[in-house]
């Protein structure tokens, strides 16, 4: 499958950089406008009446059919013979269907359409002999490739390209562990492929994972292509230009979205609150809206989860020998002391318990039971790609690396990017933050 798409992407890149395909790709969606065909879910509309709806409270497929004059026998038949296809137990508010009627005074159903999703449906029957199957629609991938420098913030910038708003998570999740989204810099630049579904050529139905990415952060390059490292256990990473996984064990930060970093690991920190004496800040303080989910920044196991003191309401988690991270302030705690966390797993909500001036999670991070600061700490990276498959990534990412890099930039890139946008400087006093321990 993978070899596969290498190949036709290689017919697609051969010629590199070809002017005449970038014009219509870039921002592209030309769909085409068909002529109407009376047809749904492969049924004749002229030969039906037709009723669409979706499934509301109360509402059962008896009740539904009995409404639409279908006899109680067929009912039985399709409730008992077919429940493997449709449950009829388990249609769910809220889901659309359709049902096609006799173009006659009986108005009997003929056809009961249900959507289990956007691309799936069942259709039951109800003609002759009762019968009831799944199918699909059909649907349409359209690739779009991506360019863009940061202006603002990496969710504000895509979404002026148009793009899903999945398209932004993905690409930070991806890159979650090798660059601090809210960290940017004014001229960092991004490029991405990825698919989007069309059903039945025109309705969008959301996007496939980012087939391949692009990130200058600092005037530094990182590459992202995914890449299935255990075909039996269906393992798949993203891996950067030099087979490096760009998962690292540890996140970059305890929040995923929407935060601000307020105040950094500093040893000489000032504060007025404490008539400017030195109170070093051991944390990094993440600011956020209270009750936004706080995530383990590693798998490993909660030590602690108790309120003491000014650290509030925390939980402490021990990820081996080596680590353990501590997470204070917590308007409520999730897990319990004893419990085993995933990395990204959320483990209680942001809050304002203990010493603090604002909401925040104070994220500790510690080292042979001392306490350093993340963001400067080199941390191990997760498993690289075993030797036996560094060749084929490499020749795998080949062709769609030229196809990344020759996407065009809508505008022509500035050199200059010292602006930092969301940093607080922390290096000196810190009047207005938390002032916590
Ligand atoms: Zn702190």
């Amino acid at each position: 499958m993978r070899k596969c798409w290498g190949i036709i992407l290689a017919f697609i890149v051969l010629s590199s950089c070809k002017k005449e395909e970038k014009t219509s790709s870039k921002n592209l969606v030309q769909i085409k406008a068909e002529k109407p065909i009376p047809k749904i879910y492969g049924f004749n509309l002229e030969k039906f009446d037709v009723l669409r709806d979706t499934i509301k409270n109360g509402d059962s497929f008896g009740k539904l059919m009995l409404q639409n004059h279908v006899d109680y026998p067929k009912i039985v038949k399709i409730a008992e013979e077919y429940k493997d296809t449709f449950d009829v137990k388990r249609i769910k508010v809220g889901k659309p269907y359709v049902i096609l009627k006799a173009k006659d005074t009986t108005e009997k159903a003929q056809i009961f359409i249900y959507e289990n999703d956007r691309i799936n449906y069942t259709v039951v029957d109800l003609r002759d002999s009762v019968q009831a199957y799944t199918s699909k629609k059909k649907v349409k991938y359209v690739q779009r490739e991506i360019a863009g420098v940061i202006k603002n913030s990496l969710s504000i910038d895509m979404d002026s390209l148009g793009v899903d708003y999945n398209v932004t998570l993905n690409l930070s999740d991806i890159y979650a562990w090798t660059i601090d989204f809210f960290r940017l810099e004014k001229g960092d630049e991004f490029k991405i492929i990825y698919n989007e579904r069309y059903i039945s050529d025109s309705i969008y139905a959301g996007v496939e994972p980012i087939k391949a990415a692009f990130f200058k952060h600092k005037g530094k390059p990182i590459y992202a292509f995914p890449y299935v490292t255990d075909s039996l256990k269906n393992i798949m990473d993203y891996f950067d230009q030099d087979a490096n996984n760009l998962r690292s064990t540890f996140l970059k930060a305890p929040i995923k979205f929407n935060y601000r970093l307020s105040s950094r690991y500093n040893l000489r920190r000032r504060i007025a609150y404490y008539g400017y004496k030195v109170r070093p800040h051991k944390g990094t303080d993440y600011a956020a809206a209270i009750g936004t989910p706080i995530v383990a920044t590693a798998d490993g196991t909660v030590t602690e989860s108790r309120r003491r003191g000014g650290n509030g309401k925390y939980v402490k988690i021990k990820h081996n020998g080596t680590y353990s991270t501590q997470y204070l302030h917590m308007k409520a705690q999730k897990v319990k002391k004893g419990e085993y966390v995933r990395q990204g797993d959320v483990i209680g909500w942001v809050g304002m318990t203990g010493n603090t001036g604002g909401p925040h999670v104070c994220y500790r991070f510690w080292k042979n039971g001392k306490q350093v600061d993340p963001l400067r700490e080199k941390l191990p990276s997760a498993k690289p790609i075993a030797d036996s498959l560094k060749t084929d990534y490499l020749a795998f990412i080949e062709p769609i690396k030229s196809q990344l890099d020759c996407i065009e930039y809508e505008e022509p890139i500035k050199e200059e990017n010292e602006n930092l946008i969301t940093l607080n400087q922390e290096n000196g006093t810190n009047q207005n933050q938390s002032y916590n321990d």
